[in-house]
Order: structure tokens, then C-alpha cells, then sequence
């Protein structure tokens, strides 16, 4: 098999070892059935504008607009803003409404405030699901703003209004009638998907479909995905030893809901009263204590893979503590960005580098005129206004090298996304979407169909991160570059 592109990398947080997985769970909607978002966006987006103008809302002039957000960023219905954070949840960028504002007006509301998504002020877009309510929010505060929604609502109301219609059209039958009745239209089809999923099952493992689409969605759009490309006359229901439909994620892995099972195609349910789940079925609610049991298998036995940040990783990890993988589409569209723009990074970094040296220069004179000026400490005897005109000299450079510098870092700003830059760095730092990545998916890729160049007998080692003082220690490059490797008995005793 041809070495995989790193752009179809399976990238990893923490060891994970495939071999040892006995079990892969497939989110569905983003995971294993991939939308043309701007598509799938733009409809969920005139269903919301439907039901607002169907309360009488002024809204009939505005349009949506998919560039406005991305994911990964923080609504803060306390001020009707959208901001994207760093790791730490320092805010690097905000928008009031449609607008961006200053560095000064955001250092104003954001000085003392970290963005902490326990807080209910805070809505993260966990899902490209959100980029739809996400714009209508942001254009609705500027009607706020103006007067022209009702006086009596805030902001924290007007984004609770929008949800709640989203909410609407998402359970509606409408619009996921026009996704089944034209899926070629919303869906990107990933041909060597299914035989990555058939691998896998060939090779032992228990795979299991947890989806919070409800059943008379997810059939269709699993048979679409999944049966012109099996071979022969296998279905998607001949793949998976258990399908759960209609799951209520996040509950699904906390809460001891009750399964009924689906006994024919129109969807007819008879209530699971007790024991274990049958294989090859589909049940709709459930709850993964249950699956586990049915199984016989251990949290750290099964493989989740899902593309909510949330819902997906975040709880099954927490709670169950399953091994987590997370599909981020937007990943592959970011790194070719990121490979255009090598030639400019390295340019920047050099500048950054001179900057760097010449601002330490410049900080040492100082130092000097001061000493001098105060007569004490060890210094060099040049007169004070041989220093400052020293120092003036170098103060030209920095403008002038800052001139240089500016457009490259807007433009390193900009990359993937005009307004809000990529999705998994602020600036050099990580983005709060990266944070969080990292602590609650062990693995992150950006389609499920990556898994097939990897074999399901891949052991993924986890990345060996860096730190600030990498660079101090590694003289010979030692220190950096030598793998995270770890010896591990259990696989050396494995491979015999
Ligand atoms: P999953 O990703 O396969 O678990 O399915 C996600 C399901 O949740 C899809 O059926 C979506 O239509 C639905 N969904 C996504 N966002 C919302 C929302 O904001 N409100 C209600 N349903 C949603
Ligand atoms: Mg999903």
C-alpha cells in the first residue's frame, strides 16, 4: 500500500495501540456521512431565518455568510460577542456582532476574563452543526444594536431564541427530508471510507454506529454511504454488530437511559427489558454501560470516534475513560495553508529573529544611559548622547524591520480563514479548540477514511510534545528530536 500524505496523517495525543482495540464506535453525522458544510449550513441557516420571520422578526434582508465563523470559537452571550481564545482562554480576537473590534476595546471587555466554558455565559462551537446559528446570531445583535429586535431582549435572550430555532429545524422533518431526497447534493462521498470500516472488522474488532440521527434519517444516509461501495451485496447493517440510533449523546455515556430495539425498516420499536444487547441489531436509546456490558469490554477496549468535540470525546472520555479519536475536516484545508505559506513563515520567523536581537541591543543601551546617568554599576564610558544617538539609530531599524514584519504576521493571521485565522493556533500559540483537542482525543485526524492507510495494527505513539526550554537543551539536536518513545513490555512480549 502507498505511504499516506502527511495531510492523511492520524495524529496523536496519547499512545494507541490498535491492536489492543476491540471494539470502534462511529459517530455518524460529520464522522461517517461528511456534509458540504457551506450546503448543509445554508439550509439549516434559511430554516432558522424561516421560523424567525414566521415570529415576525425584520430579518427578511439577511443573508448567510460562511466565512463569518468558524469552529472552535466562543459566543459570550453576556456581551453578544464571538471571540476566539487561546489555550489559556486569554481572548486574541472578538466580534461584536459582524464587526471586529480594536485591540483596545477588546483589552477593555476581556482584561479580566477567561473565557471558562463551564460558565453558562460561554457557548462554544463544538460542531460545524453551529456554523449556521452562529452568523444568524452575529447579524441579529446588529439589529439589537440598532434598535430594530425587540427592546425588551438581551443578548443572552436573543441567542436562546436562535438555538432554540435551530433546534427546531434540525428535529423538523423538512429539512432532513431535502438532505435524503438530494444526497449528492449535501454529502462528500469518501469511496475508500466503508473499506477502512471493513478492514477493521475483518481484522477482529466489533464495530458499533452510536448516532444521535434519528433512525428513519440515519438509514438512509448510511445506505448511501456505505452500500454501492461494499463489495458484493453486503450492507452497512452486515458492517456493524451494533447500531444505535437516536443515542441523546452526551447522556448516552452517563445516564442509564432506556433501549428499545428497531424490529423492522419503518422504524418499529419493542422496549429492551434486560440482559445484554443482541448483536447485529439496532436499538434506539441505550446507554454505553450497556454497550460495554453486552460487549464484555473495558473503556480503555473501546475505540470512539467522532467529530463533536463535546459530546463525542470529551464525556466518553470523562466518564468511561474510552480511547477517543476526533475527525476535524477543517485539518487538511489548514496544513496545505500552512504548506503555501512556508516560504513567507520562514521569512517571518528570520525578521522575528533580527527583531529579537535588536530589541536586546537596544535594551542593554538603555541600561547603559542609565547607569551612566546615575553613576553606578559596571558600564561603558561613552557619554550619555553617544548612547541615546546610538540608540535612536536602532529604534529607525526596529520601525523600519516592524514595517517588514506587519503584513507577513496579518497575513499568517489570516491563513484558512479572513476573519478568525485557522482553527488550531492563535497566533503562535495553541487555539482553545487545539487545548481541548489534545486533552479528550487521544488521536486526531481529519476523515475517518485515514484509518485505512494506517492498517487497524497501526501503533500510534503519542507526539513528544515541546516546551519553551527545548531549544536551551538540545546543543546537538538530541534533546528535540529523539521520538517520545517508550518501551512497552505488553507489545515487545506481543510481537514475540
Ligand atoms: P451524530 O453526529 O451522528 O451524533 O448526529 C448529530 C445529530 O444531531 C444530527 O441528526 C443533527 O441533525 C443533530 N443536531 C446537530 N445540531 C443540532 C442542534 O443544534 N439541535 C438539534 N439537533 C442537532
Ligand atoms: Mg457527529
Amino acid at each position: 500500500m502507498e505511504a499516506p500524505d502527511d495531510l492523511r496523517g492520524l495524529f496523536c495525543n496519547r499512545t494507541l495501540n490498535l491492536r489492543g482495540i476491540k471494539a470502534i464506535g462511529y459517530d455518524m453525522d460529520y464522522t461517517l456521512v461528511h456534509y458540504h458544510m457551506r450546503e448543509w449550513e445554508q439550509r439549516a441557516y434559511s430554516f432558522i431565518k424561516e421560523g424567525l420571520l414566521a415570529k415576525g422578526w425584520p430579518i427578511d434582508h439577511l443573508t448567510f455568510d460562511p466565512d463569518l465563523v468558524i469552529r472552535g470559537l466562543v459566543i459570550d452571550t453576556d456581551h453578544g460577542n464571538v471571540v476566539k481564545a487561546n489555550r489559556f482562554g486569554y481572548v486574541k480576537r472578538t466580534f461584536h456582532g459582524t464587526e471586529p473590534l480594536g485591540y483596545r476595546e477588546q483589552k477593555n471587555v476581556y482584561q479580566r476574563t477567561l473565557v471558562d466554558l463551564s460558565e453558562d455565559r460561554w457557548e462554544f462551537l463544538n460542531t460545524l452543526f453551529a456554523i449556521s446559528s452562529a452568523c444568524m446570531y452575529m447579524q441579529l445583535v446588529d439589529l439589537l444594536d440598532e434598535g430594530k429586535l425587540s427592546t425588551s431582549m438581551g443578548y443572552h435572550d436573543l441567542y436562546e431564541e436562535v438555538r432554540q430555532t435551530l433546534d427546531e429545524a434540525h428535529m423538523e422533518g423538512r429539512l432532513k427530508q431535502e438532505i435524503i431526497s438530494e444526497p449528492e447534493r449535501f454529502v462528500d462521498l469518501d469511496p475508500e471510507m466503508p473499506l477502512a470500516l471493513l478492514d477493521q472488522k475483518r481484522a477482529g474488532k466489533k464495530l458499533l454506529l452510536i448516532t444521535n440521527s434519528e433512525w428513519d434519517y440515519a438509514r438512509p444516509m448510511l445506505e448511501y454511504v456505505f452500500n454501492d461501495v461494499l463489495p458484493g451485496d453486503m450492507t452497512w447493517r452486515d458492517l456493524f454488530d451494533l447500531s444505535i440510533v437516536g443515542a441523546r449523546k452526551p447522556d448516552f455515556f452517563s445516564v442509564r437511559m432506556p433501549a428499545f430495539r428497531v424490529v423492522n425498516d419503518d422504524g418499529m420499536l419493542r422496549e429492551h427489558k434486560s440482559g445484554p444487547l443482541q448483536e447485529d441489531c439496532v436499538y434506539v436509546g441505550g446507554n454505553a454501560p450497556l454497550v460495554e456490558e453486552s460487549l464484555g469490554l473495558r473503556g480503555e477496549e473501546i475505540l470512539y470516534i467522532g467529530d463533536h468535540l463535546f459530546v463525542d470525546v470529551n464525556v466518553s472520555k470523562k466518564v468511561l475513560r474510552w480511547r477517543t479519536a476526533l475527525v476535524v475536516r477543517e485539518l487538511e484545508e489548514e496544513i496545505e495553508a500552512y504548506r503555501q505559506f512556508a516560504d513567507q513563515q520562514e521569512e517571518l520567523s528570520r525578521l522575528m529573529r533580527q527583531k529579537e536581537e535588536l530589541e536586546a541591543d537596544y535594551s542593554s543601551l538603555r541600561l547603559q544611559l542609565q547607569r551612566s546617568q546615575d553613576d553606578y554599576g559596571p558600564r561603558d564610558h561613552r557619554s550619555p548622547s553617544v548612547i541615546e544617538n546610538e540608540m535612536n539609530h536602532l529604534r529607525d531599524d526596529l520601525v523600519a524591520l516592524d514595517e517588514k514584519i506587519a503584513p507577513l504576521a496579518k497575513a499568517s493571521s489570516r491563513l484558512v480563514n479572513e476573519n478568525w485565522g485557522p482553527l488550531l493556533r492563535t497566533g503562535k500559540d495553541k487555539s482553545m479548540f487545539a487545548r481541548q483537542v489534545e486533552r479528550y482525543a487521544d488521536v486526531y485526524t481529519g476523515r475517518v477514511s485515514n484509518f485505512l492507510h494506517h492498517t487497524p495494527f497501526i501503533y500510534l505513539r503519542s507526539h513528544r510534545g515541546s516546551l519553551p526550554h527545548d531549544d536551551a537543551a538540545s546543543e546537538d539536536g538530541a534533546y528535540t528530536t529523539t521520538s517520545g518513545y517508550e518501551w512497552d513490555e505488553a507489545t515487545a512480549k506481543e510481537r514475540g
